[in-house]
This record gives C-alpha cells, structure tokens and sequence, in this order.
C-alpha cells in the first residue's frame, strides 16, 4: 500500500485532529502533494460523518469550530491556531454547470467519483496510508491529468472544470505525454459554458495556473482549444515560452502578472476580477512598453516590479535581456531626484511654473542618467528663461 510521510502528517494539531474525529480521512491536494514531496498549501479533511458529528465531537474536545458551510458540508476544525476543512462525504444531486446541489454520502467511492480528476480523488489515513479509489496515484506519477468519468459530461456539470483541466496540467503535467486527448476534445467542445463562470473564478483558476514553473505547454493547449480567446480574447501566447525562461534565468520566482502581461490581452482587470493594485501594476507595465520608456526611468518612476516586469516582457518579444539589466533596475529605483521645490521658491514663488520647472529638471536629471547634482540642476535652471 502506498504511504505518505510528510511532516505535516505527524504535527500535534493534525494528530488531534484526526483522533477526535475517528473516522476521517486527508483527501485531495495534500495527499497529492505529499506523495510528490511538494509541500501542501492547506490541509483537507473528509468524513462520513454528518456536519454536526464533526462539530460534536470537535467542541466535546475543546476544539474551536466555524461553521463555514454547514450547508455543503464543510466545518473548520482549529487547533493550535491550525485551520482544516472537515467536508463530510458528498455526491451531486443536480448540477447547471456552475453550481452543485449535494447530498451527504456515507461512501468514499461516490465522494471520489464526483471529484475533478483522478489525482485529485486521493484520500490517506492519520497513519498516511493512501487509498486510491480511481487509480489517480498512477495518474500522478505519469503526470496523467485525467478526468473522472467521462470528460464532457465533467464539464457540462461545472465548466471551471475546463479551466482546472489546464491549471493542473501546468502543475503536474507531463509535458513529454501531452495533455490528455479526450480532455483536451471535450474542453474544446464546450467552450460556450465558459462565458458563464464568475470573474472570481475564472481570475482564481488564471492566477494559479500562471503561477506554475512551467505554463508554456498549458496556455499552448489552451490557445489550441480555443480556451484562452474565450476567457482572454487577443492573448497571444507567443513569447511566453522566452519570458518564463528568462525568469528564471534571472532566478526570479514564476510571477502571474508578468505572464499575463506578455500573453497581450487587455480588461484582464475585468475578465479575472483583478483587485486594483493588481490591476494598477498591469495598466503601469503595459503603458511603459508601449510608450517605450527606457528601464531606468521606469525603475525610478515607477519602482523595481513593474520594471522588472517591462524589463522581462520586452526581452522576451526581442529576443535577448540587456546586459546588467537587474543592476540597471535595483540601481535607478533607489535613486533619489536633489532637488525639492524649496529649492526653487524663490525665483518661481509658489504655484504652477514652480511644479513645470521640478518636472522638466527631474527630466533631464533621468536623461542624463540621474548624474547631475543639485548644483548643476540649479544652474541649468538660472540659465533657462521663465
Ligand atoms: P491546490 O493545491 O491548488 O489548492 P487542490 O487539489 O487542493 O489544489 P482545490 O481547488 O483546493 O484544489 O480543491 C480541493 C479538492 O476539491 C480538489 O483536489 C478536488 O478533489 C475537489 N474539487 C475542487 N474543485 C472542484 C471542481 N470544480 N469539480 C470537482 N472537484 C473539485
Ligand atoms: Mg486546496
């Protein structure tokens, strides 16, 4: 029998956790990660027994429980400050491609059975014991991303799922093998069902799949199914293949704006429902390559991510990176403009002409490479007529 050991597996909170509830099982993305010797991003727990058990037997051993959704099955068990998400055993009743109406279920088998794909349907016991209901460990180690069941009636249930399909290719994908022949048919079958997911979800599915280390495969396979006009129309994935490898030649960690940024679409703002920072950084990249501004400015202006980002995303649609082009970044964005508007007051006095004269000296400053000081500032000004 297949085991997991990761550390997580024997942490004092987990391990009351699991006592408490008895019959309990980790199911999904831990026990997948764990048998990859990723590290888990949370900690899923599911059971047969009912919501109010878990909650029952939770408080009974002095353990904090949130009804998060009681009403699809889910409670959060805290201990030592520690969050999991019990889910009691589910099965669909009804499903309109976005939503599912479930019902409790007593049966492993039928919780796995309406999952996304077999990798995902991995459950192990508090002594890391994996119980593979539909063959997903040999699925994940051939980097295998299949559906459970048949793969159109998956997504007709809950379109995201199209969107899952690639995310998790990208993430556990083997690239040599390809995506899966009737997946990749079926999501580009149903590619109408996709204007009806919220931007939340469709925003969240996006960013995690850009944030893998390796998309260029996956976004291929999306702009071949015709997925990525849908959901991000006139994204060219083009040159992402030359800016994910100069990341990470550069050792930066995979960052999703920039990927977006290079994929060329606009209203990402609107279409992944971006917060507005977010949404700033992207606008603020995307003005400075189309203005050609020079990294060294942008840097100064506009800080060292978006400059990174220009800085990326135009080395990948040209070619090659500018020598010392980290340096360049990490120097100009700490640089600090000499003069301030006291500077001035007194032959412009406050007002209008003041602010024109700081913007037109600060220009000239960056042109010449941030090298004038004040007192050449000064006397560049003295020598130009108000
Ligand atoms: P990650 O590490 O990215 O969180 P995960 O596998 O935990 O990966 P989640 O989106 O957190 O992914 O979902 C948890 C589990 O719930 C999945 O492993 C899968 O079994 C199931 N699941 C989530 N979304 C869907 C869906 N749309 N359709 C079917 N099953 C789903
Ligand atoms: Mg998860």
């Amino acid at each position: 029998m297949t085991r997991i050991a990761p550390d997580w597996l024997k942490a004092p909170a987990t391990v009351r956790v699991m006592e408490v509830l008895g019959e309990a099982y980790f199911v999904g993305g831990c026990v997948r990660d764990a048998l990859l010797g990723r590290s888990a991003a949370d900690i899923d727990i599911s059971t047969p027994l009912l919501p109010e058990e878990v909650s029952a037997r939770a408080e009974a051993a002095g353990l904090r429980v949130v009804p998060t959704g009681i009403a699809h099955g889910t409670v959060t068990v805290i201990a030592d400050a520690q969050a999991f998400e019990v889910t009691t055993y589910r099965r669909d009743v009804e499903t309109d491609g976005r939503r599912a109406v479930v019902a409790f279920s007593r049966d492993m088998a039928e919780d796995a059975a309406r999952r996304d794909f077999t990798m995902n349907a991995l459950y192990a016991d508090a002594g890391g014991r994996v119980h593979d209901p539909l063959g997903g460990v040999e699925d994940l180690a051939a980097g295998h991303v299949r559906f459970i069941g048949d793969a159109a009636e998956r997504i007709e249930e809950d379109y995201l799922r199209s969107l899952r399909f690639f995310r998790f290719y990208a993430w556990y994908g083997n690239a040599d093998v390809g995506l899966d022949a009737d997946g990749l048919a079926a999501v580009a079958t149903h590619l109408e069902g996709l204007d009806r997911l919220s931007g939340e979800r469709v925003g969240a599915e996006m960013k995690g799949l850009l944030s893998a280390p390796v998309i260029a495969p996956a976004v291929a396979g999306m702009a071949a199914s015709g997925v990525l006009a849908r959901i991000l129309p006139g994204a060219d994935p083009q040159f992402l293949g030359p800016l994910v490898h100069f990341e990470a030649e550069a050792g930066l960690s995979p960052g999703w704006k920039r990927r977006l940024a290079v994929l060329g679409s606009k209203d990402w703002a609107d279409r992944l429902r971006l917060s507005k920072g977010e949404g700033r950084h992207l606008y603020e990249v995307r003005r400075a390559l189309a203005e050609d501004r020079g990294l060294a400015e942008v840097a100064y202006r506009l800080g060292t991510e978006v400059a990174l980002d220009v800085a990326l995303v135009r080395g990948a649609s040209s070619g090659g990176m500018p020598t010392d082009w980290q340096g360049l970044i990490a120097g100009a964005a700490e640089k600090v403009f000499p003069l301030k508007a006291a500077d001035l007051m007194e032959r412009y006095g406050p007002g209008a002409p003041l602010g024109a004269a700081l913007k037109s000296l600060e220009a000239h400053w960056i042109a010449e490479e941030f090298r004038p000081d004040k007192a050449a500032l000064l006397a560049i000004d003295r020598d130009t007529a108000v």
